[in-house]
């Protein structure tokens, strides 16, 4: 295991993961009842953009940089922006929030988060980062072995996130199945898969895995940067989400142009589709 977010915390895939998780948050925000979120690779919940791992590859420059101290691009974007700025209340960037902390600032007294991370280290800091936190669990795990474990939740409501590294070169097939498995377990649950866009033909082999399953209501959200003229870098960033909240894709459908045109790039763009309709 060597991948550590902390050299990509704040990048511009990083901003569209978190903004698009923080509204669906904010969808379940919009019902008294509890919610649960299930985060399968947590990371270490919040990043020192000042440290020295960060500032060797500076991603987050042409991240969360080129948003930050200016009027949001779009208002979708308010709920994510809020939640960096509350980790930052002074108005200098230093600290960014993790998918945890993301969710954390989301949940009310009744609701409840439990993080996963398999890297010793990194497992040793999200366990301080919400020590104390009683509506924080965090477990040193397997992120498949934990979607058995945790699914489905008491509260019946709520979102998985599914966030590998992609070190593997069987992730894509990795995260077919345990989404497979998941939803088996829980079919209502929100689930939002985090995938990189560099060599298309990887993507559409996922999508197809996807849709074998049989799976109703996936929806698909892109934004790219870079012409897909070459695998060898990122391109862009996608996330693959089931049982999206209502009109959530009318929201991304808006949403993703303005980050797009909000971040440095030399191509690319912002898609949205359905990968299986709503079951008749
Ligand atoms: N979700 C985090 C966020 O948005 O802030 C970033 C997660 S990072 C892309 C992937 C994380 O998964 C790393 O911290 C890595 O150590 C962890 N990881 C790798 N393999 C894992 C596995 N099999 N189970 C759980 N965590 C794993």
């Amino acid at each position: 295991m060597n991948y550590r977010h902390i050299f990509h915390a704040g990048n511009p895939a990083d901003v569209m993961k978190h903004a698009v998780l923080a509204l669906i948050l904010d969808h379940l925000r919009a019902k008294p009842a509890p919610f649960c979120v299930l985060d399968t690779h947590a990371g270490i919940g919040r990043y020192d953009l000042t440290s020295e791992p960060a500032r060797k590859t500076a991603e987050s420059d042409d991240g969360i940089g080129r948003l930050w101290g200016r009027p949001a691009p779009h208002p979708g974007l308010a709920p994510y922006l809020d939640a960096v700025q509350a980790l930052n209340p002074d108005g200098a960037l230093r600290w960014y929030p993790g998918s945890p902390r993301i969710a954390r600032a989301a949940l009310r007294p009744q609701d409840r988060m439990v993080l996963v991370e398999l890297h010793p280290d990194d497992a040793r800091s999200l366990k301080s980062e919400f020590a104390d936190d009683r509506a924080v669990s965090v477990h040193q795990s397997d992120a498949y072995t934990a979607l058995k474990a945790h699914l489905p939740p008491k509260e019946k409501r709520g979102l998985v996130l599914i966030d590998p590294p992609f070190e593997q070169p069987d992730e894509f097939a990795r995260m077919a199945e345990g989404l497979a498995l998941a939803h088996r377990r829980w079919s209502t649950g929100i689930f939002a898969l985090w995938y990189p866009i560099k060599e298309r033909a990887a993507v559409w082999r996922f999508q197809d895995a996807v849709e074998k399953t049989g799976i109703p209501k996936v929806l698909i959200a892109e934004l790219t940067w870079h012409p897909e003229d070459t695998h060898l870098r990122l391109n862009g960033s996608g996330l693959l989400i089931v049982n999206p909240p209502w009109k959530l894709d009318e929201t991304l459908r808006a949403m993703l142009p303005a980050l797009h045109d909000a971040l440095p790039s030399t191509g690319g763009g912002a898609s949205v589709s359905w990968l299986t309709p709503e079951a008749s």
